[in-house]
């Protein structure tokens, strides 16, 4: 059976060109790149072309990327270079409830270690309010760190607004953007972040390769001591396939961004005006509009997201509850309690993302299929039967 992948904001399958790119460094070009012989160079060379690539993917100076070994140590970087290197400053930092959990619970270390951390709300569509931010800003405040759009219900936050509050405040800002870099356009200096996280394989690249961008001054101190490389800001020889792989994969995003983000947003209006249209008791999470181009996130009343997933995938289909990280505990998404949705409809929550080899064909089938499950399941449900008073229990 052909399978469906559906869950491209979990990860994203390695294209083609970037193993190719990749390939030659895990081969004859294995030089490390602080060897000073001509092998040492080309791995070198490799690492600095890529460098330029992912710059541009962010409208950056290369010489303000550092490559990690992915988005959750760029998120660990930010913060705990930050508050280490600010110490004496200050000791609060700002997040939001919906961050990715490489945030949340960095934020939530830093916390055990003497730093004060406000966590600022959103609506009920997963949007934050600029003005709490500004609100929670202190004498002592450090950091704000800002998703650019949220991983389960593809929230896009108004990074520009918040920004123009961190920069009057003298506080450096954060945005994690592992869900938007290569699928959205960035400007670091245009939209006024201070930092940056990117993740290579949410973006057709390989795992375990991200950067973090630091703009020119910050005041951060690494994460990783032990070598030069980086520019002495990670220690460590560089992973030089993944990060040539990055670096290509980058390259093809920029190139493909707007034909992609147009595509896919086309399927993705579809697919929720047709699965809000054909389920009764099904809801949209997120934002209509301020939202990812290939996410979407729906609720089911009286049935377990675990339990669509499962038939869903017995027809192919890959899709995700909630988030792939919450998947494995039963606990509701941290995100969805963010939004204020009640806990029983978090609970059958589906998230649906799209990707480069999305056809319109999948969509049809997901149409075809969903309302079928959703259904059987409803019917096998004790909750549906509770609500309808078809049972009276003692
Ligand atoms: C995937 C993801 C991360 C973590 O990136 P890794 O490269 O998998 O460590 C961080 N933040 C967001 C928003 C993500 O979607």
């Amino acid at each position: 059976m052909k399978r469906i992948y559906m869950d491209y904001a979990a990860t994203t399958p390695m294209l083609p060109e970037v193993a190719a790119a990749m390939q030659p460094y895990f081969s004859h070009k294995f030089g490390n790149p602080s060897s000073i012989h001509s092998m040492g160079q080309e791995a070198s060379d490799a690492v600095e072309v890529a460098r330029g690539q992912v710059a541009s993917l962010i409208a950056c100076r290369p010489e303000d990327i550092v490559f990690t070994g992915g988005g959750t140590e760029a998120d660990n970087h930010a913060i705990k270079g930050v508050c280490l290197a600010g110490r004496e400053r200050g000791n609060h930092i700002i997040t939001t409830a919906i961050e990715h959990h490489a945030v949340l619970y960095t934020c939530n270390f830093m916390n055990g270690v003497g730093f004060d951390v406000t966590v600022a709300p959103v609506d009920k569509y997963g949007m934050v309010d600029p003005d709490d931010i500004r609100k929670a800003i202190t004498a002592k405040t450090l950091l704000v760190s800002v998703m650019h759009a949220n991983n389960e219900v593809g929230a896009i936050q108004p990074i520009e607004e918040i920004a123009r509050i961190t920069r009057r405040a003298g506080v450096y800002f954060h945005v994690d953007a592992v869900q938007t870099a290569g699928h959205l356009p960035i400007d670091v200096d245009g939209m006024g972040i201070d930092l940056l996280s990117a993740s290579a394989h949410k973006l057709y690249g390989p795992k375990g390769v991200g950067m973090l961008y630091i703009r020119p001054g910050t005041r951060i101190v690494p994460l990783l001591h032990g070598g030069e490389q980086e520019n002495e800001r990670r220690a460590g020889t560089e992973n030089v396939a993944g990060i040539a792989g990055f670096g290509r994969a980058a390259e093809i995003a920029l190139a493909e961004m707007a034909k992609e983000a147009a595509r896919l947003s086309g399927y993705r209006d579809r697919l929720i005006d047709s699965v809000l249209g054909r389920v009764g008791d099904s809801y949209l999470n997120g934002h209509r509009t301020s939202r990812l181009p290939n996410n979407t996130n729906f609720s089911f009343d009286f049935i377990e997201g675990e339990a669509i997933i499962m038939y869903l995938d017995a027809d192919g289909i890959c899709a995700s509850t909630g988030s792939a990280c919450s998947s494995a505990s039963s606990e509701p998404s941290h995100v969805l309690m963010a939004l204020g949705i009640p806990v029983e409809r978090a609970r059958g929550s589906v998230r649906f993302t799209l990707g480069r080899w999305t056809s319109e064909e999948d969509i049809n089938k997901v149409v075809e299929a969903l309302p079928r499950i959703v259904e059987k399941l409803r019917a096998m449900s004790p909750l549906v039967k509770e609500k309808c008073g078809w049972i009276n229990y003692l």
